[in-house]
């Protein structure tokens, strides 16, 4: 024990979230310190691989609000780290334009891009197979091409947000896991397995773990955990691209029969591509439980998904892992932010955000969570995400 350090803000997890609201925090000149029990860039939890989906298109207008106001501070980012973050490669959504899933419907998408007066190209099955080299696909499919969309570089984000932090005067400290939160009316200890601290105001970006500190609190935010097999395939030809493209399709008995993929990473061109499935099954308990080894059926589906539908690529697979999502149980949600009022007694000094496709609100998430440990408000529309317990538990 080195005693009792005092700070403005403590946030609980070095993941991208909590290093982009550290070094927010910090350019406020908030004493800040950001905590991370497996230590920063670890790939054990929500964040693995090297890329991920950007987006501007969601079904929701306020979600897609939400990217839209995202834009500017991923442009913010980008200026103050000198590098590219965004890449425009385009972001491709095609199948059965009716079928709901967790990312979104397809038909009620374009509906709102026509009311936001966002551009994007509408396409049938036969326009996605000539342009973009898919195969067999069933007549009635037909999507579109948001060319904003890309990918973002995960590896290059979290430099920028570690090293903005640092730059700003944040305390980083890896390696030190949060064991316990004491909130009372003027703020909140916060007990570690090293030391013991006290701050005006936690935030708790601790994605899949988050219910380890709430549950001693009495309560348990609804989310639900998925190892997912990120696979990697190559390409049969030099001159074979895509964009990111994600296939819209009814459910197997099986699972959500939803495949996505990237295209040659921009920023390291090589030979390989990463695709993946997003099938909401068999969920795990508990973060510690990962494996890091997909289930082979998973990544065999993805194969025959390939194999039948993509011709350029080799459908065998040239390496897998996985990555941890945390998806909230009520899809409607997305994800869950905002404080704990109401939820764990002197909530109020606590923020939380955890679960759902999160990474393309970077930027933006770390600044509502300054705002909300500062002011308890922010002026942007985050109504929706207000975290709610597991329905059993509220009744
Ligand atoms: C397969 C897959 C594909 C995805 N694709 C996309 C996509 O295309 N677009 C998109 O926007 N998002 C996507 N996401 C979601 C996105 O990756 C995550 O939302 C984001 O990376 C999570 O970041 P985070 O900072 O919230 O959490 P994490 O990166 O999980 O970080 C949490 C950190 O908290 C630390 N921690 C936990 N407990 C404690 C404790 N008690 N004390 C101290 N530290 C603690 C952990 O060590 C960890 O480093 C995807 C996720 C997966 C799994």
């Amino acid at each position: 024990m080195t005693g009792s350090e005092v700070f403005d803000i403590i946030v609980v997890g070095g993941g991208p979230v909590g290093l982009s609201t550290g070094w927010q925090a910090a350019a406020q000149g908030q004493r800040t310190l950001v905590l991370d029990r497996h230590g920063f860039f670890n790939e054990r939890c929500g964040t693995s691989g090297a890329e991920r989906h950007w987006r501007l298109q969601y079904t929701q207008e306020d979600l897609f609000r939400l990217t839209l106001e995202t834009l500017p501070r991923w442009r913010r980012l980008e200026s103050l780290a000198e590098r590219t973050l965004i890449h425009e490669i385009g972001s491709l959504w095609f199948g059965d334009v009716d079928v709901e899933t967790n990312e979104g419907q397809i038909a009620e998408t374009m509906r709102v891009m026509d009311r936001l007066d966002v551009r994007y190209e509408a396409l049938t099955a036969r326009d996605i197979e000539r342009r973009f080299g898919f195969a067999n696909l069933p007549a009635h499919y037909a999507g579109f091409l948001q060319p904003d969309g890309g990918t973002l570089d995960v590896r290059g984000t979290l430099a920028a947000v570690y090293g903005l932090a640092q730059q700003e005067g944040c305390v980083l400290r890896g390696g030190e896991r949060v064991l316990g939160l004491e909130p009372d009316a003027d703020g909140v200890t916060v007990r570690t397995d090293r030391n013991e601290y006290r701050c005006a105001k936690v935030v708790l970006a601790n994605g899949a773990e988050v219910n380890s500190l709430l549950a001693p609190l009495g309560c348990r935010i609804d989310i639900k955990l998925y190892e997912m097999a990120l696979v990697t395939l190559r390409c049969r030809g030099h001159d074979v691209d895509f964009p990111f493209w994600f296939v819209f399709q009814q459910p197997t008995e099986e699972d959500t029969n939803l495949f996505y993929g990237f295209g040659r990473n921009p920023w390291s061109p090589s030979e390989l591509v990463r695709l993946g499935p997003v099938f909401e099954v068999d969920p795990i308990d508990d973060a510690d439980q990962t494996r890091g080894v997909p289930d082979p059926r998973h990544v065999a589906r993805l194969s025959n998904w390939v194999g039948e539908h993509l011709p350029a690529l080799d459908p065998a697979p040239a390496g897998a892992s996985t990555c941890l999502a945390v998806l909230p149980g009520d899809p409607r949600r997305q994800f869950y932010l905002g404080l704990a009022t109401g939820l764990v007694p002197d909530g109020h000094n606590i923020v939380l955000y955890s679960s759902g496709w999160g990474f393309k609100f970077v930027p933006l998430l770390g600044e509502v969570c300054v705002d909300l440990a500062l002011t308890g408000q922010t002026q942007h529309d985050i109504s929706r995400l207000a975290p709610t317990v597991p329905q059993e538990a509220a009744q």
